[in-house]
């Protein structure tokens, strides 16, 4: 069954938001070449147990990290450890908190170095898919609204949609109904309506659509080893416009002075 929010529950779940998106500020100050993924996940971690928060992907299901960090072809639930990023790098860093009893959960791909001209626009073209997906979240759309802007943006340049990984409504869990799949049909799906919050993270291949589950039983990677990207934002359903929670501000103020990044988008 669906919650619907309340404008009080609302602005619980952008504080929860907000502090995810401080805490992508603090990685994005960090990140470089050299740097081990557990090392970001420790700062990540230490960052949102001072804000009072509990870091909301640490125990779930049993997983380790508190951040979901997935270089390169690995598409999303890289479990951080002694692996070094390297220049040239692409990285998905998931990060999701519980404050006041509610949950904030956002992604973003970071650049490392620099990298080559065709996982550039593959970063340029999901990050569009995301905002895309955003403007389709208006009461009187449906879920195939969204699901059909990311798919047909992402496939027009020839990408790879991701199918067995979705969005999802979210508030006092982690994961709640509706399921937000980022492929879909125009008008399809049930109709939007306000105080539905929910995360929109299109997951989208350089390559074919086929994904894999490593060994480790989290780590989700591209069946061919082609990158994949992965951008997501926290929304609430708007009568005119989506209410967009998270944000990407505090990631791109860091780039701005972090020499080792390339700033994909502001
Ligand atoms: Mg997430
Ligand atoms: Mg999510």
């Amino acid at each position: 069954m669906i919650e619907y929010k309340s404008e009080k529950e609302i602005e619980l779940i952008r504080e929860s938001s907000l502090l995810v998106a401080k805490t992508l500020g603090q990685v994005a100050k960090v990140i470089r070449p050299g740097i081990k993924t557990i090392e970001l996940d420790a700062l990540a971690e230490e960052f949102i147990r001072d804000q009072g928060a509990v870091p909301g992907f640490k125990g779930y299901q049993g997983f380790t990290g508190s951040l979901c960090i997935s270089p390169n072809d690995q598409v999303v639930h890289g479990i951080p450890g002694d692996r070094e990023l390297k220049d040239g790098d692409i990285v998905s860093i998931d990060c999701g908190v519980l404050k006041n009893g509610f949950y904030g959960d956002s992604a973003y791909t970071f650049a490392i170095g620099e990298i080559d001209s065709a996982t550039r626009r593959l970063l340029h073209v999901t990050y569009e898919c995301l905002h895309l997906g955003i403007e389709k979240a208006v009461e009187g759309n449906t879920l195939g609204d969204i699901s059909f802007a990311i798919q047909s943006h992402a496939e027009k340049a020839g990408y790879g949609v991701v199918r067995e990984l979705v969005g999802h409504g979210l508030g006092r869990n982690l994961h709640e109904p509706p399921e937000v799949p980022n492929f879909g049909r125009k008008g399809k799906g049930m109709k939007l309506r306000s105080g539905l919050v929910i995360a929109i993270e299109p997951m989208i291949n350089l390559g074919k659509r086929f994904i894999v589950q490593e060994n480790d039983g989290w780590t989700i990677r591209t069946s061919d080893l082609k990158p994949s990207a992965h951008y997501e934002h926290t929304i609430a359903v708007g009568k005119e416009s989506a209410d967009i929670l998270s944000s990407f501000s505090y990631i791109i103020e860091s780039l701005k002075s972090n020499n080792n990044n390339v700033l994909i988008i502001n």
